[in-house]
């Protein structure tokens, strides 16, 4: 081979390597700008550029700053972009090349980004964003790119524990399944309940479903996003003939007005949020509803800021001004909806005047978001309970109701989406992990003949316990004994652990130990998304293959291979299926929105549902094709403000702001921030630059305090730092992290302010 015979000077650039996830040599950049492209046209960040000009061009950010200064957002495309090795993985750089790669789903959210999983000696060392992803198309956010970490963790649980004197001490997993189905025995009916994982695959939740319906006799199985219970699904599929997103991710950058509920999407569902931020790139209003500032809500047209609490009533108010302008749809009304009296009568009692003064949002700006909204077709609406003091059956109801009186339902690019939170959270509400609901989100009546004779079995009639129920009791309910599937890979788990010690059983299964975990009698091993197949369903209804990349850590196993042990001992048939794609036979010859469905269809790109093959017509839906079956149903709109209780234990309630550090700008100095207002901090007995501990039931967090004006009383903001978030998102944090929005929280004063 012949040298090249181009001059090579050796820059002498010093080294990044300060970057927690990503190492810098730009001694190695040929200056392609294609890493700066990827920043700013695909992923919309615009954290890096090129520096200097002329021969001394080269990669940097704009301001000088670190990575984590810069308003990177780790998604790597830069990394995987870069032909030279100059911008690398911190980790795998020096890793080789892989044995093999496996195609899978990130487990992260529910966008549900294809990923290719890069393998050596046993061990996941890349991911790379799938090009031929049909959510993603070669975009993932930094939990997809470096978010795997958590798989080979040392701490992961790796074989079954049984409490004996009082201690978890290592067992069998035929100690521990004897255990089990000898205590489920005696805990049939209500006394039995079980919490789905809403990052385990459709098939491990069809199976739990079943097993504690038919197995254990009781409709108490659930699972805990908020965006996606019963209630929140029914008003939905009750308004739209759909209890999911209507239309899908990629059509929104087509939108010509955008408005997010409660979603701090950027964060929640990046590579969703691309799409928005490409619409807005290509002249789309955005309107932001959200009491935090988020990075949507910097950037939109129109950021409407309710007092929490008061989310709901805006979107009421958003309602009023388009029926009392008469801008709605009325063709699309007439022709297509039900129910617009009963809508109008309950908006009569309030006038634009009230509804302000009640939100906190100014009577200007809810006429400009209601006209632009109204007006600018198609626009797309998303939204999240997860983040809200609202019940989320409220907030699915109002924006349903704007969806249809203004006729964005059943077009391309518009819709009424909720942004579910994990990324199986729709596939376990599809597979009945819900005590009001069967599979396919048939209620316990409707569906109740069907399943019966498809199962053989008789089911227990009336709704079962929710997950809150379960985990946060309060006073005797009737629950004996609780199985908790949890597969906490990134958080611990929301649970009250005080209010399951008066249970005579607790099993829970799951990836890591937690305090919950150390209050089980019985503990399992749990495998993660890496080490199983089956399928997941993302938040626009798509179902896709999750292929197994990596062999299981110790003896972990699926809660398919549980709930099999634990039927075959009990003697409950029905549970021996020959690996997950006989489960997905079953359930599409059950479930009539995954008639169509099976391992050989799903291909590369997965299915969206209803998939109707010629047997199963499909569920009535009002979806992005334009195809509108049925009709859709207007609901009366309570507008007045959630009240929010008070906890005496926590009295604060958490909202979660998860911040870039742009120095000079927003300057965290690394440190959470928790903002909190002044009668709040007076009667905590903490100041300014406090340092204090932000206490909730799965953990704690140590923040600065910062009083201000604009948190209203009973609520704490905090602000972290994104890299340390995303850090700990990948390799799964100890337990001193405050979980999700709408925690419960008390202070302590660890230091006082110095000087
Ligand atoms: Fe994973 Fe969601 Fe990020 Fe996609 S957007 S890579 S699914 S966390």
């Amino acid at each position: 081979m012949k040298d090249s015979d181009l001059p090579y000077e050796y820059r002498h650039v010093p080294l990044d390597t300060s970057n927690p996830l990503i190492d810098h040599d730009m001694n190695l950049c040929i200056v392609c700008g294609r890493c700066v492209r990827a920043c700013n046209e695909i992923e919309g960040a615009n954290a890096i550029t090129f520096i200097e000009r002329g021969d001394r061009t080269l990669i940097g950010t704009s301001l000088g700053g670190s990575l984590s200064d810069s308003g990177c957002t780790f998604c790597g495309a830069c990394v995987d972009v870069c032909p030279v090795g100059a911008i690398t993985e911190k980790d795998h750089k020096w890793s080789g090349a892989p044995e093999k790669s496996v195609t899978t789903i990130c487990s992260h959210c529910s966008v549900g980004c294809q990923l290719e999983l890069l393998v050596k000696k046993g061990r996941v060392i890349r991911s790379i964003a799938d090009l031929s992803g049909p959510v993603n198309q070669g975009n993932s956010c930094g939990k997809g790119k470096f978010g795997y970490k958590f798989v080979h963790n040392e701490d992961r649980i790796s074989t079954p524990y049984v409490r004996k004197g009082g201690e978890l001490v290592e067992a069998t997993w035929d100690e521990a399944l004897d255990l089990i189905s000898g205590q489920l025995a005696e805990h049939k009916g209500p006394a039995f309940g079980a919490v789905a994982s809403p990052r385990a695959t459709n098939e491990e939740n069809y199976l739990l479903q079943k097993f504690t319906r038919v197995g254990m006799s009781s409709n108490s199985i659930d699972h805990p996003d908020s965006t996606c219970d019963a209630e929140s699904v029914s008003t939905l599929s009750d308004a739209l003939g759909v209890g999911a997103m209507t239309n899908g991710f990629r059509e929104m950058r087509d939108a010509r007005c955008i408005l997010v509920y409660g979603s701090d999407m950027t964060w929640d569902h990046p590579v969703a949020a691309i799409q928005v931020k490409e619409a807005v790139n290509r002249g789309a209003t955005l309107i932001v509803i959200d009491p935090v500032e988020t990075e949507l809500a910097l950037m939109a047209t129109m950021w409407l800021r309710p007092v929490p609490g008061a989310g709901v009533a805006v979107l009421a108010a958003l309602a009023k001004v388009i029926l009392d302008e008469g801008i709605q749809d009325q063709e699309f009304i007439d022709s297509q909806c039900e129910g617009i009296d009963a809508l109008a009568a309950s908006l009569q009692g309030s006038t634009l005047e009230s509804l302000a003064a009640l939100t906190g949002v100014e009577q200007d700006l809810l006429l400009r978001a209601a006209r632009a909204y109204a007006s600018m077709k198609p626009a797309a609406l998303f939204f999240s309970a997860s983040r809200s003091v609202e019940p989320g059956p409220a907030i699915a109801g109002a924006a349903a109701n704007l969806g249809l009186i203004t006729g964005n339902v059943g077009k391309a690019s518009a819709g009424v989406n909720p942004l579910r939170s994990d990324a199986n959270s729709q596939g376990a509400t599809d597979m009945g992990c819900v005590p009001s609901m069967l599979p396919g989100h048939a209620s316990l009546e409707d569906g109740a003949g069907a399943f019966a004779q498809g199962w053989g079995a008789e089911l227990p009639s009336g709704n079962g316990l929710s997950y809150s129920q379960m985990t946060h009791r309060r006073g005797e309910n009737g629950l004996r004994a609780l199985f908790l599937s949890l597969d906490s890979q990134s958080e611990a788990p929301d649970i009250d652990t005080s209010a399951l010690s008066s249970l005579d059983f607790l099993v829970v299964h799951d990836l890591f130990f937690s305090d919950t975990a150390r209050a089980a009698d019985v503990v399992l091993p749990a495998a993660s998304f890496a080490e199983k197949d089956g399928t997941f369903t993302n938040a626009e209804r798509r179902v896709q293959r999750v292929n197994r990349v990596v062999e299981r850590v110790g003896e972990a196993r699926t809660v398919s291979e549980v709930v099999a042990g634990i039927a075959s001992r009990m003697g409950v048939p029905g549970f021996d299926f020959e690996g997950p794609a006989k489960v997905m036979e079953e359930i599409s010859s059950l479930v009539p929105a995954y008639g169509g469905i099976s391992y050989d269809r799903l291909g590369v790109v997965g299915l969206q549902w209803p998939c109707p093959d010629a047997s199963h017509p499909g569920t009535p839906v009002l979806h992005a094709d334009g195809i509108v079956r049925g009709r859709g149903r207007l609901q009366a709109i309570d507008a007045a403000p959630h009240a929010v209780t008070a906890d005496p234990d926590y009295p604060l309630f958490v909202f979660t702001g998860v911040l870039r550090e742009i120095k000079g700008v927003v300057d965290l100095d690394g440190r959470t921030r928790a903002m909190v207002n002044e009668d709040d901090a007076a009667s905590s007995g903490i100041s300014d630059g406090d340092e204090i501990e932000v206490i909730t039931r799965s953990g704690a967090l140590a923040a600065v305090v910062q009083v201000c004006e604009y948190v209203p009383a009973g609520f704490i903001q905090l602000a972290i730092p994104h890299t340390d978030t995303l850090v700990q998102s990948l390799n799964r944090p100890p337990s001193d992290v405050v979980s999700r929005n709408g925690a419960r929280a008390r202070v302590v004063k660890l230091a006082a302010v110095v000087g």
